[in-house]
């Protein structure tokens, strides 16, 4: 199969299984795997931060975020496409009592600075109490630019806000634009980063903060039920994620790019090429064609992408160059 669904279907390489085979184990909630605490020593050095704590998503380590940052009855802004609102089950609201502030995503993924200061609530017993302001980098495949990440720090700073990043695929992001996902992350006072997409882990995303912020959420962690024991096996394959991975993500954007463009030429398909920055392509359908009865013919011949009006093809490293032209030449005779 070809599976352009998401980069989450990545399986691990080969040095990552041994790795996994070797890695030396401990009782991690009793703090003693020396894989895990080592990948969490790694990943705040390399990310410039003073702690680290591996968690089970993407999804926890923005919880925990949420809910460390966050008290019963406060708020966080975020986009309405963020996906700690939309694509979480609502889980800050359901289990941390931290309501969400949605605002509009702008066509770059980014959120309107007049907009994060006009919902930034006052001191009024009527509301709730704005905390945090999160970001999404990247966002929908969108890159932030730097300049917006420094503005947005200092209008959280300004106004008392801690800033959180999903940065899910920060990764990207960074190898998008020739710069290290410090450089990136240095606007943050914390972030989440997952290692089990792009960057081939089969488990884990990390998340970064003070060494405080980090306690708070080791031990939502083990509320949470993500306390886990021998994690060392999946920590060895997280530890590659960083350390092998993280270069070859300019692969996966020269293939989102080359397929934007063979895409963009069928005349069935809309694409807008200044939107593919990294990973991501998404193709707006347009005229008679029935995407449902496309979606079905192309799994007949082995390609998976998600059902939807806008097809969003992501590339990742189980995909490649020859299986994009075998998309493209399935694509042009199913159309026909
Ligand atoms: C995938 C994703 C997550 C959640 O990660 P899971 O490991 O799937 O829980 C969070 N944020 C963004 C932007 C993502 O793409």
């Amino acid at each position: 199969m070809i599976d352009f669904r998401s980069d989450t279907v990545t399986r691990p390489t080969k040095s990552m299984r041994s790795a996994m085979a070797n890695a030396e184990v401990g009782d991690d909630v009793y703090g003693d795997d020396p894989t895990v605490n080592a990948l969490e020593a790694m990943s705040a050095e390399r990310f410039g931060f003073d702690a680290a704590l591996f968690t089970a998503s993407g999804t926890q380590a923005n919880l925990l975020a949420l809910m460390s940052h966050c008290e019963r009855g406060d708020e966080y802004l975020c986009g309405q496409q963020a996906h700690n609102y939309k694509f979480e089950g609502g889980g800050a609201a359901v289990l941390g009592s931290i309501q969400p502030q949605p605002l509009m995503n702008q066509a770059d993924g980014s959120l309107l600075l007049s907009d994060i200061e006009a919902a930034i609530k006052p001191d009024d017993v009527h509301f709730a109490q704005t905390r945090l302001l999160s970001l999404e980098n990247t966002i929908g495949g969108k890159i932030l630019p730097q300049s917006y990440l420094a503005s947005a720090q200092t209008l959280a700073f300004n106004h008392g806000l801690k800033i959180h990043l999903d940065g899910a695929r920060v990764a990207n992001a960074a190898v998008g634009q020739g710069i290290e996902i410090s450089d990136i992350t240095q606007y943050f006072d914390s972030v989440s980063i997952c290692l089990s997409k792009g960057l081939c882990a089969p488990v884990g995303s990390i998340l970064l903060g003070d060494p405080f912020l980090i306690k708070k959420a080791r031990r939502w962690r083990k509320m949470l039920g993500g306390g886990m024991r021998q994690a060392g096996i999946i920590a060895a394959a997280a530890q590659l994620a960083i350390t092998e991975q993280v270069e070859r993500l300019a692969e996966d954007h020269e293939n989102a790019a080359y397929l934007a463009n063979e895409l963009a030429q069928i005349e069935a398909f809309e694409v807008d090429l200044s939107l593919v920055q990294t990973n991501m392509v998404f193709a707006k359908v347009l005229g008679e064609l029935d995407v449902n009865t496309l979606v079905t013919q192309l799994k007949e011949k082995g390609i998976l992408v998600t059902e939807n009006t806008t097809l969003r093809l992501v590339l990742h490293r189980d995909v490649s160059r020859n299986d994009i032209k075998f998309f493209i030449t399935t694509l042009k005779s199913l159309i026909k």
